[in-house]
């Protein structure tokens, strides 16, 4: 080893002992690199639960004015944050901006997570909230989910053993209703009850990523919780939002939070100052107002959806409820191999399992809605994939 390698090692053991234990987020491959390893040139990504129609059209419209590149971003997002606040009808007072959602879930654990302290989430829950969790050193309380073989909701959040998980060292309770990775969710009346069992002065995150995905009517007919209605309610729900779904801007790195006023000025301590890009502003302003665009990705979604739902109903294929953009389904075979096979064939998929919080799901892939095209292409991968592992099971 060399000299500069040995001071490398020394420096890394001098991190925080809970930063140095942390396993990493798995990034996947980007697209230009799995083109050249295998030859490829039409590579699907159906991999990280990405608008298939791009960004909303209003959205790249307003990217299109790059005049002010050499001036800060709004650091108080004025524009985008009086949008938001006239779209769900908020305080700009009570909104938070974010690089990504993934940002706001940061801040939420460093204002409120430290040693001695812990944050309750769901098994299967989104990796993130591990890592957040333990980069401020405090405890992740990893609950199980309910099982695999529940007749309604399998590998769900079980908001039972959730509340009764919480102990007086809980300061954060992480939820994302719609889950990622497994689609699943939480009801109102469910959620209303888990709410009312919380102290009061623990935070409650509620990730509201897929949200927007949510059949309207499921809001209209109260059977699908709307957090913002939820956050008048109890002032310790902190609900985040995201432009990279159903908008379309994830390369952006643009998301929301709303919640009191008090606890915004809280997170707001902890932000940098200029955290959103001036692009980001613009897009997520315009995309926020495009109606037409939101409702046309939730149609297609929604089709898209049913169509792989029975596609592998048709295959005996165990798919875990989804109401996201994405489904999660059991293969049968170690999900590695089977992402290594569509890999090949130029399909990118995400396989689950791997990580503490995903273990049980090791078999299961998720695979993110596209166009009808691009859903008959991984299906039609998928067979020939699955074909080819079982004969070399034999
Ligand atoms: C995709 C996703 C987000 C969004 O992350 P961004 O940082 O806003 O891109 C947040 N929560 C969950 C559960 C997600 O799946």
């Amino acid at each position: 080893m060399s000299q500069s390698e040995l001071h490398g090692q020394k420096l890394a053991t001098q991190a925080l002992d809970y930063v140095q234990v942390i396993s990493p987020y798995v990034i996947g491959k980007p697209i230009d690199e799995v083109a050249r390893e295998f030859g490829l040139t039409d590579i699907l990504k159906l991999a990280s639960n990405e608008n298939p129609l791009g960004a909303s059209p209003s959205a790249r419209r307003a990217l299109q004015d790059l005049t002010d590149l050499h001036i800060y971003p709004d650091g108080g997002g004025f524009a985008l944050k009086g949008a938001i606040a006239r779209a769900f009808d908020w305080v700009p007072a009570g909104i938070i901006l974010g690089n990504g959602s993934n940002d706001l879930l940061e801040l939420a654990a460093r204002a409120y997570l430290a040693p001695g302290r812990n944050a309750v989430f769901s098994a299967y829950a989104f990796a993130v909230y591990a890592l957040a969790t333990q980069a401020t050193g405090a405890r992740a309380k990893i609950v199980p989910a309910l099982p695999a073989t529940h007749p309604t909701m399998p590998y769900g959040a079980d908001l039972t053993a959730m509340a009764a998980a919480i102990d007086a060292q809980t300061s954060v309770v992480f939820l994302a209703n719609p889950n990622n990775p497994t689609g699943t969710w939480v009801d109102a009346a469910q959620l209303r009850a888990f709410l009312n069992a919380v102290p009061p002065h623990v935070l409650v995150v509620l990730d509201e990523a897929y949200s927007e995905y949510v059949d309207r009517c499921w809001y209209a007919d109260g059977r699908f919780p709307d957090g913002l209605v939820l956050a008048r309610e109890f002032p310790n729900v902190l609900v985040t939002r995201t432009f990279s779904k159903i908008y379309g801007l994830a390369a952006l790195r643009v998301g929301f939070a709303v919640g009191a006023p008090e606890v915004i000025a809280m997170l707001d301590r902890v932000r940098q100052p200029f955290n959103v890009n001036s692009l980001a502003l613009k897009a997520a302003e315009a995309a926020l107002g495009d109606h037409e665009f939101i409702e046309r990705s939730r149609r297609i979604n929604a089709a898209g959806l049913e169509f792989m739902v029975a596609a592998f109903a048709k295959r005996n294929l165990a798919v875990i409820p989804s109401l996201a953009n994405f489904v999660t389904v059991a293969v049968g075979f170690p999900a590695g191999l089977v992402f290594d096979a569509l890999l090949k064939a130029g399909v990118i998929i995400r396989p689950l399992g791997g990580r503490v919080d995903t273990g049980g799901l090791s078999c299961h892939i998720r695979i993110t809605i596209g166009t009808a095209a691009q859903n008959e292409r991984v299906l039609d991968a998928l067979d020939k994939a699955l074909a080819q592992l079982r004969s070399e099971a034999r």
